[in-house]
């Protein structure tokens, strides 16, 4: 096994902090509420630093974990979020003073962060939210900004050393917030008076002239990075792939830490972007563009240690692309297969992979793994059943179904219940929501003559050898069930396309479906034997 193998690379970066000796560490991580808040932005800034910070408490360290949220950001939505002439009215405005454009809520803020406050919690973050328009206020930032402007020759030299660094002569770090209109991206600093700590501005946006306080500003966000791991101490922080490159932003505020304040720059390591699949087009997500999966649309559909699992098991630079349609039941079913995996019930196709898979278990899990290997039921399947039994509250049925179709032989613990009642509900958003309609159930009591007419002389014989198998059928047994279905489909001498399309035809009204075998086990062999009866009857005798 090769080196890298021995430890998951989450474990390796812990280790590179324990090296330090540091008995304390302050982990942060940063969130723009732009627009809504994504899964691709919870996989580096929140999810990746709470496995760090439970790692490092295990290990005996002191930790403060938190995340910055950007509420003194001017707007910079996009069209795609809101219509034109919101962007026309609100643009540069700090979004803490920028209304809700739906008007169910105090700001834009409120609007956007509202999920995420009610959900953080569910994803296992750990981290404390701090919001930047209150650092602003504190002490420490205020002597911070005072430190830039007095600094901001020196600060200028050295981001101009860097790619995009053209800031010319007389640059300030600070934008003054319009006290009247609440701009605090255009505004214009006439003058600075250093002993009271006062900035004289303009604002293009209103034209009102007038005095900031240095608790009152917004620095040009290299020098807010920095100004934020100074007030705040950071130790640790990831950061964007966006900044990553070589000579780009990290460097340079790293650079301007180490030379300005003299200090050591947090410890981190680069993420990738999550894009999304739509229409068969991968986009990158983009809260200010509204292209996004967010973190409440997950939930929705899927349990949060899957989507944990998934950032966890890949490395951090890998690129991911998630597709609600297909992307859903299949990460679903890889966390099903890690989970057996764990639980030493599979091999991995690739042994060297074990590690990660059990470290990227144990991680979704917030290292509380279950206490035995849960039941498992695949989520297709769940999808399918979720729409033939009376509700998608009533688990019972649910569990009844899952023992017909042989998913299901031994009585299940309360809390496997409750994880079962939780991913019912679940795959049956999904399925209503984006699964593609070859998983949609409609089962068809009525015998169709135009399907009649469609299946044939052929089909009806069919429909009729199946009628027979499945009045008697006790067995819960799909792979015997689907066995059976061949023998017959062939004996009749069709192809196994036809017949199965010809069954489907029948009971669903269309040429496709989920697996037939567990959909009849599903819905009941009696059930499905009397639909087809119907159609036999009606082809021997008419309507
Ligand atoms: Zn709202
Ligand atoms: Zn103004």
């Amino acid at each position: 096994m090769s080196r890298q193998g021995i430890k998951h690379w989450l474990d390796r970066f812990v280790d590179r902090l324990l090296a330090t000796g540091k008995k304390r560490f302050v982990i942060s991580g940063g969130m723009a509420i732009s627009g809504p808040i994504h899964i691709g932005k919870l996989r580096g800034e929140v999810i990746y630093p709470s496995g760090i910070a439970r790692a490092l408490r295990r290990a005996g360290k002191e930790v403060r974990h938190i995340v910055v949220v950007y509420t003194q950001d001017p707007l910079k939505a996009k069209e795609r979020l809101v219509p034109r002439s919101f962007i026309n009215e609100w643009s540069g405005v700090r979004i803490l003073d920028v209304p809700d454009p739906w008007g169910c809520h105090e700001n834009w803020v409120e609007h956007f962060f509202e999920p995420y406050m009610k959900h953080y919690e569910e994803y296992g973050i750990t981290a404390t939210p701090i919001m930047t328009h209150e650092i602003y206020k504190d002490r420490r930032m205020v002597e911070t900004v005072r430190f830039f402007i007095k600094n901001r020759e020196r600060a200028r030299e050295i981001l101009n050393r860097y790619k995009g660094g053209k800031l010319g002569p007389g640059w300030f770090p600070v934008r003054p917030l319009c006290k009247k209109c609440g701009n605090i991206r255009t505004t214009k600093i006439l003058d600075y008076d250093g002993e009271k700590g006062l900035i004289r501005y303009m604002c293009p946006r209103c034209g009102h002239v007038g005095e900031a306080r240095l608790s009152d500003v917004k620095l040009e966000w290299r020098a807010e990075w920095v100004a934020l791991w100074n007030v705040l101490e950071v130790d640790v922080e990831l950061y964007g792939k966006d900044h990553a490159a070589a000579g780009g932003s990290r460097d340079s505020c790293n650079e301007l830490y180490r030379k300005l304040f003299g200090k050591e720059p947090p410890m981190g390591f680069p993420f990738e972007w999550v894009s999304l699949k739509v229409d068969g087009r991968s986009l990158e997500m983009s809260s200010s563009g509204g292209i996004v999966f967010t973190m409440d649309e997950w939930l929705e559909v899927g349990l949060p240690e899957v989507l944990k699992y998934w950032y966890y098991v890949m490395r951090p630079m890998s690129h991911l692309e998630f597709d609600p349609v297909h992307g859903v039941p299949h990460l679903h079913e890889e966390y099903s297969r890690a989970e057996r995996i764990y639980f030493g019930l599979e091999e991995p196709a690739d042994p060297d992979k074990i590690i990660d898979i059990r470290r990227a278990y144990e991680l979704a899990n917030d290292d509380k793994v279950p206490p035995k290997p849960p039941f498992q039921a695949p989520y297709t399947l769940l999808a399918v059943i979720s729409q033939i039994i009376p509700s998608t509250e009533n688990v019972d049925a649910a569990i009844e179904k899952l023992r017909q179709t042989g998913h299901l032989k031994d009585e299940l613990e309360e809390w496997e219940v409750a994880r079962l009642a939780r991913l019912l509900r679940k795959a049956y958003t999904w399925v209503k929501r984006y699964a593609p309609k070859h998983y949609r159930v409609e089962i068809r009591e009525e015998a169709d003559p135009a399907i009649l007419e469609r299946i044939g002389e052929d089909g009806v014989k069919l429909l009729k050898e199946v009628e027979t198998l499945l009045k008697d059928w006790e067995g819960r047994d799909a792979v015997k069930l689907e066995e059976e279905l061949y023998s017959k489909i062939r004996g009749l001498g069709l192809s196994p396309k036809k017949g199965f399309r010809i069954l489907y035809m029948a009971i669903l009204g269309r040429g496709s479906g989920p697996k037939l075998a567990p959909l009849i086990l599903a819905v009941g062999p009696r059930k499905i034997a009397s639909i087809l009866g119907r159609y036999v009857e009606v082809a021997a005798h008419g309507l």
